[in-house]
């Protein structure tokens, strides 16, 4: 079944706003297993709207398109959608009664305009919007079906995963399920290259890599009668894949993410974490506390950018500084010790690097990382050469920083098992 997504909006076409529902949907349309060759974006005018609408249709079974059902003129889709397929558009009482419902739990006043939303094609299904007040509508015809849903994120999403997953599921007659191994501390390429044989194999389950910034997720997915079925198959690739990757691999579910791995590893081991950074300033204290119920494991984070910050806090001496830079691996690990001192933390890591753009040199270029970890006394210490722009750099040296802690904490865990504390 082949998918095709338009994005209704001038605002979309002018880069006004970032085309976030264009991504949304062709990532649940690959889950689904719902091929999608092509995505539109096209302005609110009806004469282009109707246009994009046929080549749609003609290439297409399904018809996904985002935006132009609010009140205003500019509003167009459904109207431009109904006109396409030769239907009235009638008042409909169940989504008017909702709207009225939505104006009155808020306390505001229903303009007249707002009625325009409740118009419905003759023979369309509704989905409703707790969320908001335009309604979401799939058009049925033989050959292609339009599924209509509202702009804002914050309304498509759950309308999708509450109505239109179940929808496509219908018509695709196969439930498609899917399981993510998720990586750390290992490159795309690499992965690729373990798993080729893997690809090259299999086409139920699928496998696919995606790279995330300092991880890579596998994504197995499997088509089935149903969900029993489709775990059946899906079983024993991902134990292949644990075999593979060990202890690379911090979560096979969905919903974990790196920092909540470690934060529950930490938990489980009864150690508390304390941070020192550099050049990511707090990015790595604010990944962790994205994770509720982290404090019962962080203690303390500082932000100590300046050479000054480095010395009077953790006890960084000048001659190292002087001698070997804010950038070096004497820093990194004379900042840890120093942040153990302040925290009084089990864990603690240092992070010091040149962010860039600018700031770079040919012995110390944009991108040098070091990062440091120490548990209870014993300090890892990583340099890693990163690329991209600033936000990347920063943001992969959290990543790198993770897998450091999760590293060391396993080993150390491996240590104290074997009474050699
Ligand atoms: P409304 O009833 O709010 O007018 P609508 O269905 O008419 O909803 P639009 O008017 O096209 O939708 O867009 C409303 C808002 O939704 C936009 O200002 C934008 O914030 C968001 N939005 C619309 N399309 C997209 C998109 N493709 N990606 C991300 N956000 C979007
Ligand atoms: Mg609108």
């Amino acid at each position: 079944m082949i998918a095709e997504i338009i994005c209704v909006g001038t605002e979309l076409l002018l880069g006004n706003i970032v085309n976030t529902n264009a991504a949304y949907l062709a990532e649940q349309c690959a889950m689904l297993g719902v091929s999608s060759y092509f995505q539109v974006v096209v302005g609110d005018n009806k004469e282009r709207l109707m246009y994009v609408i046929k080549t749609a249709a003609e290439r297409s079974d399904v018809v996904i398109l985002c935006g132009g059902l609010g009140p205003t003129e500019y509003d167009l889709t459904k109207e431009t959608v109904a006109e396409f397929c030769n239907r009235k558009m009638y008042e409909d009482a169940h989504s008017k009664a909702c709207l009225e419902q939505y104006f009155a739990a808020r306390g505001l006043e229903m303009t007249e305009n707002n009625l325009k939303q409740v118009m419905i094609p003759e023979g369309a299904k509704v989905l409703d919007n707790p969320n908001g007040t335009a309604p979401g509508v799939i058009v049925e015809e033989e050959q292609t079906k339009y599924i209509l849903l509202p702009g804002p994120p914050m309304e498509l999403q759950p309308m999708f995963e509450n109505h239109v997953m179940t929808y496509l599921k219908g018509l695709t007659g196969e439930e498609i399920c899917s399981q993510t191994v998720k990586l750390c501390g290992a490159s795309e390429s690499k992965v690729e290259t373990q798993i080729k044989d893997l690809i090259d194999a299999q086409s139920n389950p699928t496998i696919a890599t995606y790279a995330k910034p300092g991880e890579v997720h596998i994504r197995v997915t499997a088509k089935a009668a149903n969900q029993k079925e489709a775990n059946k198959i899906m079983k024993p690739v991902v134990k292949e894949l644990k075999s593979r990757f060990g202890h690379q691999i911090y979560t096979t579910d969905e919903k974990v993410t790196l920092e909540k791995a470690v934060v529950e590893l930490l938990q489980g081991a009864d150690l508390t974490i304390g941070l020192a950074e550099s050049c990511t300033a707090g990015m790595l204290s604010a990944r962790l506390v994205n994770v509720p119920g982290v404090s019962d494991v962080y203690k303390m984070g500082v932000t100590t950018y300046s050479n000054k910050a480095k010395r009077t806090l953790l006890n960084v001496k000048k001659s190292t500084l002087r001698k070997h830079g804010a950038v070096s691996q004497q820093t990194a690990e004379e900042m840890v010790k120093g942040c153990a001192q302040l925290t009084g933390a089990d864990v603690t890591v240092a992070i010091t690097g040149v962010a860039g753009p600018d700031g770079g040199t040919e012995e110390k270029p944009v991108g040098l990382v070091y990062i440091a970890c120490n548990v209870k006394g014993n300090i890892r210490i990583k340099k890693h050469q990163l690329k991209g722009s600033r936000s990347k750099i920063r943001e992969n040296t959290t990543s790198l920083a993770l897998t450091l802690v999760r590293e060391c904490v396993m080993e150390y865990l491996s240590r104290v098992t074997f009474g050699k504390k």
